[in-house]
């Protein structure tokens, strides 16, 4: 029996594409056609590459493009995706493979686990972020009016293929944001990985592909072993929301000034403060955050909001049980764990601090 969650799946990082038409064949699938599903920046950068890659395992490929950027996740891009698959007549054994970043691969994630009530996809991540993140857990999913990952499903892919190629075409400011998650997931579980990224920090600001394979297997392990102990978020994997409960708020309030990644940072600097007033880590462990943070182009500060506009703003986080927010704390440096007893107080003290400069 096979439980939801469990990862019977490959994933593989190599530094190019080279590798991709080897890394599917090993999958023996019984599909004719596939359909590469990408956005209007990554297609004309690797769509040819990869099709080339696929085209000797398939009878057909098919693309379909949607123009970049988190206002397309949604169900009318969805319904678009759906028209394409019923139109090129895709069956059950067939098969989607989502080229992009975190914005593709949850689209496609969610039209595969719906299409035909379920059809096998394969994740080709092409950010930082989605290749540390959104491509381990098998969480899918679109927007819905303003409400963020509100419709979606549980769906694993068959294989997840990173090329470290791509991240040489990323703009600086979506690899910051990618390393925010990174930074993040070796807080929450693993200090010595925490402290070999600040290490090799120039390497890795140099996108040194052998730097960045091991910082991104580091990364999707922590991810890995959190989400196996805990597949549907009953508790455990809460820890992963680290630096979310503040950093959401910043980031609705902030709108498109500011990106996803950098309020994470952002949100973890107060999450260590309130771990500090409260006696778990010491001051030198907030500063060793703040640091790393610098060290990434991530933010330490925010300004030109209201204390109490931003108190209000983490209200409204679904990360909520029983009206009481889940907020992830830091004891010690390096192990987040889930805290229920955090005050408006705390929260307060905690916003203020990374308010200004
Ligand atoms: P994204 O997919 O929008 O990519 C960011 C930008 O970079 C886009 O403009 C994209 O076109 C461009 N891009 C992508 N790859 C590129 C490359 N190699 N070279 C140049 N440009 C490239 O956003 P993202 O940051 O990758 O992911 C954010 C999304 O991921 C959000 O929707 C978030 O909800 C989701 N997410 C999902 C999970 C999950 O568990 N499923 C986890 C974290 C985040
Ligand atoms: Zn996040």
């Amino acid at each position: 029996v096979k439980r939801e969650g469990e990862f019977t799946y490959d994933i593989e990082w190599h530094n190019t594409f080279e590798g991709l038409g080897k890394a599917v064949e090993k999958l023996s699938l019984m599909s004719r056609k596939a359909c590469i599903v990408t956005d209007s920046t990554v297609g004309p950068l690797y769509l040819n590459t990869v099709s080339r890659q696929l085209s000797p395992l398939f009878d057909k490929i098919t693309s379909f493009s949607f123009p970049s950027g988190e206002a397309q996740k949604t169900l009318d891009t969805v319904k678009k995706l759906y028209t394409h698959l019923i139109e090129e007549h895709y069956e059950r054994k067939d098969i989607l493979i989502a080229l992009g970043g975190g914005v593709v691969g949850d689209l496609t994630g969610y039209t595969a686990a719906t299409y035909l009530r379920g059809i096998d996809f394969i994740q080709i991540p092409t950010t930082l972020l989605s290749q540390v993140d959104s491509s381990v857990g098998g969480k899918t999913g679109v927007d819905f009016d303003c409400f963020k990952n509100m419709v979606g499903a549980f769906h694993q892919p068959r294989l997840v293929y990173m090329s470290m190629e791509t991240l040489h075409t990323l703009p600086d400011v979506q690899f910051s944001c990618g390393m925010g998650e990174v930074l993040k997931s070796g807080l929450i579980r693993d200090l010595p990985y925490y402290q070999w990224t600040l290490e090799h920090s120039r390497e890795l600001l140099e996108r040194k592909d052998e730097v960045l394979i091991r910082m991104i297997q580091g990364s999707c392990l922590i991810k890995k072993t959190v989400v196996e102990h805990d597949p549907t978020e009953q508790g455990e994997r809460a820890v992963l929301n680290l630096g979310h409960t503040i950093g959401h708020a910043v980031e609705k309030l902030k709108n498109f000034e500011m990106l996803h990644g950098q309020c994470v940072a952002l949100g973890t600097v107060a999450a260590a403060y309130i771990s500090k007033e409260r006696g778990l880590i010491d001051s030198e462990a907030l500063s060793v955050i703040e640091r790393g943070n610098r060290m990434f182009g991530l933010p330490c500060r925010f300004e030109g909001l209201a204390l109490e506009e931003v108190l209000s703003a983490t209200r409204s986080d679904k990360k909520m049980e029983q009206g009481k927010i889940k907020f992830i704390l830091l004891n010690p440096l390096g192990h987040a764990v889930v805290d229920k007893t955090v005050t408006d107080d705390e929260m307060m003290a905690a916003i203020g601090y990374i308010q200004g400069e």
